[in-house]
């Protein structure tokens, strides 16, 4: 029996992961969860999961959430020290990191370093400190499974092939909402607009990032640490039906893909269940019913962000870091109101111009660098922390 933390259980992707612990009730136990603000839907999952342990954002939640909890309570935590001991929490095996942006970062390194298997959705904490991450999973010899569609995809056609064989990893990507825009009409698209996805149903930030395309530079650059290839040799191809989850090409011209109907609850079971497969919920795909697959090339012209973090990762060391911090500032404005959507890529760009890159050799030290990018961010933007 797995034991879990669920980090984010309130998010789409903790939504989805109880779904798959509820279907499987055999193999996993809840050990504890975390959430953010949501403390209704939050009291509920207590009540069904029983955990041990719990923990929300601020203590003014903990007290709300103590007040709405009858019977025997969980013990309630907040805070990042309450995350961290959800992370770590003694009797747990694995966490399923579902925290959305670089808030996760501190929790998912504590889990490695804890010793836990981990069930990675935030690709922000890659994405900012993917060399130091890496490095504690190799020395604290824990797993560290792909929850991202694409990267479980990648991750499914290596099995049983050797890493020197690979030539490209192959990233689809939908296109998002905005695939046929002209800019001139980008430059004028509204929040409920760029919440439209076609084809996925996840939180706000991240499908904001599937409409500026950094959701895909970001997963380059996730790819680039979970699978210890230059970023060369990952491309990208828009696929809008988002049925091929991903490919990897070797060297002897054989592409290995894996595909399903679209729903997270795939990439989460296999996550937590890796080797074994177990009914995930997920509708099975009838190839016969689709009109066809396309594929093409990723517009940069459009779609600057893509480029932007190719660039973050060429530049390397703290780029990444404070990249990503942009962009958290800059897409909490778009969803305000407070900016357009193009100035997203321009605020993002013009804070990677003004910073010089330099080594990250802690945690600490990435946490530094995106307080930094957020700092400059948002006085770029005129926006207030
Ligand atoms: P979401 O916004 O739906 O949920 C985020 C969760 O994190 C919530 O439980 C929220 O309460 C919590 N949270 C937010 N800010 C926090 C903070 N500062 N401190 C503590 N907790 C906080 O996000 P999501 O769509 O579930 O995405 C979660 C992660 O998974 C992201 O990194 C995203 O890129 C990745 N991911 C999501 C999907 C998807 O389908 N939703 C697919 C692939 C990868
Ligand atoms: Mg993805």
């Amino acid at each position: 029996m797995k034991k879990l933390t669920i980090l984010g259980s309130t998010g789409s992707i903790g939504v989805s992961t109880l779904e798959v612990v509820t279907a499987q009730p055999d193999l996993f136990r809840v050990v504890a969860l975390t959430a953010g603000n949501n403390l209704e839907l939050f009291k509920k999952q207590i009540e069904t999961h029983k955990p041990e342990l719990v923990s929300v954002l601020s203590e003014k939640n903990a007290r709300e959430l103590k007040r709405l909890l009858s019977g025997k309570k969980p013990e309630i935590l907040h805070g990042v020290e309450g995350m961290i001991a959800a992370a770590t929490a003694t009797d747990t095996t694995m966490v399923v990191a579902a925290i959305v942006g670089a808030a996760g970062l501190v929790p998912t390194a504590a889990a490695v370093m804890a010793g836990k298997d981990v069930a990675l959705a935030n690709k922000e904490t890659l994405v900012t400190a993917g060399h130091l991450i890496m490095d504690m999973v190799r020395e604290r010899g824990v797993k560290l499974y792909p929850v991202d569609s694409e990267h479980c995809a990648v991750f499914q056609s290596m099995v049983g092939h050797r890493d020197q064989d690979i030539s490209r990893i192959i990233l689809t990507a939908s296109g998002g909402p905005f695939l046929n825009w002209s800019r001139e009409r980008l430059a004028c698209a509204i929040v409920t607009d760029a919440l439209n996805h076609p084809n996925w149903s996840m939180g706000r930030k991240i499908t904001v990032d599937s409409a500026t395309m950094m959701n895909k530079g970001l997963e380059v650059i996730e790819a680039r640490w979970l699978f210890d290839i230059p970023v060369e040799r990952i491309a990208v191809n828009i696929h809008p039906q988002s049925i091929i989850h991903s490919m990897v090409e070797y060297v002897d011209g054989s592409v290995i893909a894996q595909l399903g109907v679209p729903d997270m609850k795939g990439p989460i079971a296999y996550a937590l269940t890796f080797p074994a497969r177990v009914p995930s919920g997920v509708k099975p795909l009838d190839l016969t019913t689709l009109a066809g697959l396309t594929f093409f090339n990723p517009d940069t012209e459009r779609f600057p962000a893509l480029k932007l973090a190719y660039r973050a990762v060429q530049d390397g060391e703290s780029m990444p870091a404070v990249m990503n911090a942009a962009n958290e500032v800059a897409v909490e404005a778009f969803l305000g109101g407070r900016i357009g959507f193009m100035a997203i890529a321009e605020a993002i760009e013009r804070v990677m111009d003004l910073h010089v890159p330099h080594g990250l050799h802690s945690i600490e030290e990435v946490l530094e660098a995106d307080r930094w990018g957020r700092r400059k961010a948002r006085e770029i933007i005129g926006v207030e922390a």
